[in-house]
């Protein structure tokens, strides 16, 4: 009745066009990318225009106690945008202009809708870059990106989303509009709250305009293949470079069973034999690329690799296409792809990969494994059906373990995807009752009614609609 009411007041506020509440159109926002999360049905998805539309919006939701799951392309992988409690799906897609683009100060300007890859395509020009690229670059948003603090392949040398945000606007969970940051690289007026809203997951605020800094594109690149006979040698090999001080731009690596999936799809000449390959790219000045090539190659060699450096852009071009269709060439394999996110201290590389296929061979689970090396980010990817329960009860099992030894190890339940509804119940086991506690209180100072996302990892559901405690229920994730 309260949602009905509220739709009613979302169609006078911003017309029936951007409010839409067909069966069909709610199928399509009632899951996400994140396999083995149960879908929900939104009553309604609603499409504003510009933060004033938005912050209607957030306002007649408050005053129905009427859930809000904002969302932009959807592609998170921890169940972040699934409405588990009905109310109503806020898809900012159609805020998707770059409202400046500074290169003198390198500084853009966009809003959450705008597309990774067309922010980078529209800085080409400039010869300056956004370097947060995760793999989902083509079709993931800005909002995404930072409401996630989304990484990818650059994150080694170049740092993740959180390094690049210097500036929000935001819409409060009252309908307030705040603005944090700004265009200056320094900035120390008060608290941070910038970081705050960066991977705070659509829980906190709704993030209407983004400033985000800005790097020119070096001059020189070189990219290379390295071929392994053995899995730990390649985990060795990432450890080692780091080692030799050399920083690459890119150090990305794929396990057999990933090999002969991307090849298998892509034909594009992967050594579908090796154990492992390890996929490099330095960038910067000219010479210095050079003697960074030499050095990797040596560091590479001396672990047994076989090293084949990139001929031309062609070339180049096609290795990052085999390593980003990594995911989706796996995913054709079954019918349900589980893919995780643990991430371990660099030097805990080698011992994390041979973790995690003893793991798949103890629940007798397919998984293939590539990942962000360089950063200790591995992307085990359990190859399963949900359909057969005995084999998910099994996956699961293996999942828990693949946590704890990432844990075990001084590392995280998650590098880049965020925790969402998908890692809720691991929560604790890395910020303990205490962190949780303390996530909680911000969550009820910023979001007091719980209608910003409510059911992921901050589980407000032990308020009542009038934000009064009562005890905990609540979805658990999977
Ligand atoms: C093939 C593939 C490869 C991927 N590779 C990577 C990778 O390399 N690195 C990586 O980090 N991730 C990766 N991802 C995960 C995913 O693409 C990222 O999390 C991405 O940032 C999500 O962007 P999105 O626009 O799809 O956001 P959505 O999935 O729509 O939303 C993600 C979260 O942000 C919230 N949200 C969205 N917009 C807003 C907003 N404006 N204000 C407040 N909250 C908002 C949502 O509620 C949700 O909790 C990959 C996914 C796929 C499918």
């Amino acid at each position: 009745m309260a949602a009905s009411q509220a739709i009613a007041e979302f169609i006078k506020a911003l017309g029936k066009e951007k409010v839409l509440t067909d069966r069909e159109d709610l199928l399509c926002y009632s899951y996400d990318a994140t396999p083995d999360v149960p879908g929900a049905l939104p009553e309604a998805v609603v499409m504003p225009e510009n933060t004033a539309e938005v912050a209607q919006v957030i306002k007649i939701a408050g005053r129905y106690r009427v859930p809000v799951y904002p969302r932009g392309a959807g592609t998170n992988l921890s169940g972040g945008t699934v409405p588990v409690r009905g109310g109503i799906v806020l898809s900012l897609l159609k805020m998707n202009k770059i409202l400046e683009i500074d290169a003198d100060n390198l500084i853009a300007v966009v809003q959450p809708g705008v597309v990774n890859q067309a922010l980078n395509d529209a800085l080409a020009p400039y010869g300056v870059f956004y370097p947060p690229d995760p793999g989902s670059a083509a079709t993931a948003t800005m909002g995404g990106n930072v409401a996630e603090c989304s990484g990818g392949l650059r994150g080694l040398k170049y740092g993740v989303t959180k390094d690049y945000v210097q500036g929000l606007e935001v819409v409060l969970a009252d309908g307030t509009v705040v603005r944090l940051g700004g265009k200056t690289v320094k900035n120390v007026a008060g608290y941070d709250l910038v970081k705050l809203f960066v991977g705070s997951e659509g829980t906190l605020g709704i993030i209407t305009e983004i400033t985000v800094r800005l790097l020119p594109v070096p001059e020189s690149r070189c990219s290379m293949l390295a071929v392994f006979a053995d899995l730990e040698a390649a985990g060795n090999a990432v450890s080692d470079i780091i080692r030799h001080k050399v920083i690459p731009a890119t150090l990305e690596i794929l396990d057999k069973v990933t090999i002969r999936t991307v090849e298998d799809y892509l034909h594009i000449g992967l050594p579908v034999e090796a154990e492992a390959i390890l996929l490099v790219e330095t960038d910067g000045i000219k010479e210095v690329v050079e003697k960074e090539k030499e050095v990797l190659r040596r560091v590479l060699e001396k672990h047994g690799a076989l090293v084949r450096i990139a001929a031309g852009e062609q070339e180049r071009d096609q290795l990052w296409a085999g390593r980003r269709a990594a995911l989706p060439a796996l995913a054709r394999v079954k019918p349900t792809t589980v893919l995780e996110d643990a991430t371990v201290p660099r030097s805990q590389v080698t011992r994390m990969l041979a973790a995690i296929r003893e793991i798949g061979q103890k629940y007798n689970v397919l998984i293939g494994n590539f990942g962000h090396a360089g950063d200790g980010n591995l992307h085990p990817t359990i190859l399963t059906d949900a359909r057969n329960e005995e084999e998910m009860e099994r996956v699961h099992r293996a999942v828990e373990e693949i946590f704890k030894k990432a844990l075990e190890l001084g590392g995280t339940l998650s590098g880049e995807h965020g925790i969402g509804l998908a890692k809720k119940r691991f929560l604790p086991w890395q910020v303990g009752p205490e962190g949780l506690a303390l996530m909680k209180k911000i969550k009820r100072a910023l979001d007091p009614l719980n209608i910003l996302n409510p059911g992921k990892f901050v589980d407000s559901a032990d308020l009542d609609e009038n934000g009064e405690k009562r005890e905990g229920e609540g979805e658990t994730g999977r």
